[in-house]
């Protein structure tokens, strides 16, 4: 659910930053309707909150709160670090929300670095966020990085420092944190102020930086990763940034029986290289450093932001200013700070929209707030479900347990909506255990599922068997002391289409037999009945069966235990991928 649009502050590496701007942000109250909506119309548990920086938005925290009450989770990833470090309570709301994995987007390794991307971020800052996070229950801290190519021995040097420091703090703190440092180089893109830079397209560049920077991260004891092979870097640099000439560069590599399938084949790059030296675009005029009146593809659309801005922020990075963004108050909650100034990038088209920037202000916390996200985070924890004994339609044949558990939620929330606030979480909990998952398959009719709510009595009260309008589900009746994956008995009725399960009633007499469960069969008008003796009956695997073959289709309806397993005997035959053509339907479950 998307909160916010477009990004208020200034990086020059990001697209973002600029395309998109200016930043807006949904009100709260449109916000809410849309997650009540949204959880009705289509079912979900989990509710991800999108925004290039979730943190920004103003009513964040009262949100996070009426969002846990709603949601089973929330989910929330991107946010900016220097809000995370001076925004009072906003990293305990998280923890307690139940937020274990941080990215911390740092980008440049130095402070020369961070500043030629216009992070608008300190080490200060950054000290601050990682300090608090080791002491925290945190399992696992992403630092993200952008390689620029202009990194010197200075640099490296600070980052390797950085390094030493984060080992002896986590060392001291004795935290089990996983710490992964994962890198990116860095890709000037159109329509921000490092379009103007250089490229940097030849590998051998790069090696003496990539290279110190694997090594100061492994000899530290943390994981490095890159995130991207050198062909497909160079070559989406060339695609970001080349000219109307790509298409005949990529027409003609493509007749040469060059596809993008997945992941671009090694040889591309020396393709495309070779294709530009041979047609003039392997150039100074490409590869080096633009002036302010250089001319850029896709001139012809329309931007706010002037490419004097965009230059202007491009010789800010090479001077290593850094001046900031402009959104108002974004830590101090104390409502008197000043606004925020405006860098004049043009983004906004009106006085309005600018305020609504630089004036903008931190929705602060109730001081009762941290109490009450950690009771109903307890409460979530400790919350008792109801299991309900459904009969499911055969479309839901096949369907994964989340798609089943989400479209479930949806019905019952269309049939009962006052529920909407009240239910948290439907679960299906006979069948798809992990245990049970590999032992089913083509099931429909019934089934249990687990109920989570704040008010179970209000549940019980408006799911009755008379509710209608439950799109071909039907509630049959609550089911007590349920343990999840188990039952006493069921009544499966089997129908396998004979082409692909030749024989299927006398392939079933043989895996039985093959359980130790030998059964003789009864011819009964135009089928077969099992006469099941005593000692097999004491298995406790079969119950009774019978089954009907024509030409076409096996029919059985077995009385069976949870010890019987349908997938090992649909994959008893021949060919033991078609037991999803199997249709079973489950009833007179017993418990
Ligand atoms: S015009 Fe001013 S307030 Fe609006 S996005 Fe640009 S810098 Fe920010």
């Amino acid at each position: 659910m998307q909160i916010t649009f477009g990004c208020p502050a200034f990086c020059s590496f990001c697209f973002e930053g600029f395309d998109r701007k200016p930043y807006r942000e949904l009100s709260l109250e449109d916000v809410w309707s849309t997650a009540l909506a949204l959880k009705k119309q289509m079912g979900p548990a989990t509710l991800d909150l999108v925004s290039f920086n979730f943190n920004t938005y103003a009513g964040i925290l009262p949100l996070l709160l009426k969002l846990s009450h709603l949601y089973d989770r929330v989910s929330f990833k991107s946010q900016r670090v220097d809000i995370l470090a001076v925004m009072p309570g906003m990293l305990d709301a998280e923890l307690t929300a139940g937020k274990r994995s941080y990215t911390i987007g740092v980008e440049g390794i130095s402070g020369r670095m961070r500043a030629f991307l216009h992070k608008s971020l300190g080490n200060r800052e950054i000290d601050n966020v990682i300090n608090r996070l080791l002491h925290l229950k945190v399992r696992e801290i992403k630092m993200f990085y952008i390689l620029t190519g202009h990194e010197t021995p200075s640099d490296i040097g600070e980052f390797r420092n950085f390094l030493r420091d984060l080992k002896h703090k986590r060392s001291g703190t004795r935290s089990g944190v996983r710490i992964v440092f994962s890198f990116g180089l860095l890709i000037r893109m159109p329509f921000t102020p490092l379009r103007y830079d250089r490229l940097f397209l030849e590998e051998q560049e790069w090696r003496g930086i990539t290279g110190q920077v694997k090594s100061a991260c492994e000899t530290n004891g943390f994981e490095f990763r890159l995130a991207i092979p050198w062909a497909d870097y160079a070559t989406s640099q060339v695609l970001a940034l080349g000219g109307y000439w790509l298409c005949d560069s990529l027409l003609s590599l493509a007749e040469e029986g060059y596809c993008y399938d997945s992941e671009l084949a090694e040889s591309y790059w020396a393709a495309l290289k070779s294709w530009m030296q041979t047609n003039g675009h392997w150039s100074d005029n490409f590869l080096g450093e633009k002036n302010v009146d250089a001319e850029f593809p896709l001139e012809f659309l329309e931007q706010r932001i002037s490419s004097t801005f965009l230059y202007q922020l491009f010789e800010n990075a090479k001077a290593g200013v850094d001046d900031g963004y402009c959104l108002g108050e974004i830590g101090q909650l104390t409502g008197d700070t000043p606004d925020a100034r405006c860098l004049a990038c043009g983004a906004c088209a009106s006085s309005e929209e600018r305020a609504a920037i630089t004036q903008h202000r931190m929705q602060p916390p109730d001081p009762s707030y941290m109490a009450e996200l950690s009771k109903t985070m307890v409460q979530k924890q400790r919350m008792k479900p109801l299991f309900a004994l459904l009969w499911l339609p055969p479309e839901t044949i096949g369907k994964s347990p989340a798609w089943l558990n989400a479209w479930v939620m949806r019905i019952l929330l269309q049939a009962i909506p006052n529920q909407v606030e009240n239910i948290t979480l439907v679960r299906e909990s006979l069948f798809s255990t992990r245990e049970n998952l590999r032992r089913y398959a083509g099931l429909y009719g019934e089934t249990v599922f687990a109920i989570y709510a704040w008010d179970v009595e209000a549940v019980t009260a408006g799911l009755v068997s008379t509710v209608s309008d439950m799109k071909g589900v039907r509630f049959l009746r609550w089911v007590n002391a349920f343990e999840p994956g188990t039952f006493q008995r069921a009544g499966l009725s089997i129908t396998l289409p004979a082409t692909h399960f030749p024989d299927a009633g006398q392939q079933l007499r043989r895996y039985l037999q093959d359980q130790y469960v030998p059964v003789n069969l009864r011819r009964i008008e135009d089928g077969y009945e099992f006469d099941i003796p005593k000692k097999a009956l004491q298995k406790r695997i079969v119950y009774a069966g019978s089954f009907l073959q024509t030409s076409s289709t096996h029919c059985s309806k077995l009385v069976v235990s949870g010890k019987f397993d349908l997938m090992a005997y649909l994959q008893s035959f021949a060919d033991p991928y078609w037991y999803n053509e199997a249709v079973v339907e489950v009833n007179d479950l017993e418990f």
